[in-house]
């Protein structure tokens, strides 16, 4: 099951995001941004396989992330388990918000939020004040809204 959580900032900035995953596998190619059906084989047996549309290489596992494009001013939601970590939009480099440079700790802020590609806590958002896409500030909050399938 995936989670849904909200970002909010300050200045007016506010995104619904899905992370983690959903009960049916799917595997997304960042390159042509094509999702297909994966077998449950295949994710245990190959850690990437190819796209059927493009050829190129896409990650079996599955972990929904938010990651921030600063060319484009947007948080953008790639798979954790697929590397490089490329804005499909601009084609330029994103940061996964489980980096650091992308947090300021406070303890003001809402409970950490984590969940996982095998195991839950691969993926944390520990209680912080994250970078805004918008306004650049670090005064992004992430909360968890609820769930989806
Ligand atoms: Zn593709
Ligand atoms: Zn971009
Ligand atoms: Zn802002």
């Amino acid at each position: 099951m995936g989670k849904i959580i909200e970002a909010k900032c300050n200045c007016g900035f506010e995104q619904e995001i899905f992370v983690d995953r959903g009960k049916v596998p799917m595997a997304l190619c960042i390159y042509c941004k094509n999702s297909f059906r994966i077998e449950a084989e295949q994710a245990i047996e190959k850690k990437v396989i190819p796209c059927p549309d493009c050829g190129k290489d896409v990650a079996t596992s599955i972990c929904f992330a938010p990651a921030l494009c600063e060319k484009c001013k947007k948080i953008i939601i790639l798979n954790y388990a697929q590397m490089p970590v490329i804005c499909p939009d601009c084609g330029g480099n994103a940061i996964f918000y489980n980096e650091s440079s992308l947090q300021k700790p406070n303890k003001a802020a809402g409970p950490a939020i984590s969940w996982g590609m095998d195991i839950e806590g691969d993926f944390k958002l520990p209680q912080a004040e994250y970078k805004c896409p918008s306004c650049g500030q670090m005064s992004l909050q992430f909360k968890h809204e609820g769930f989806w399938d």
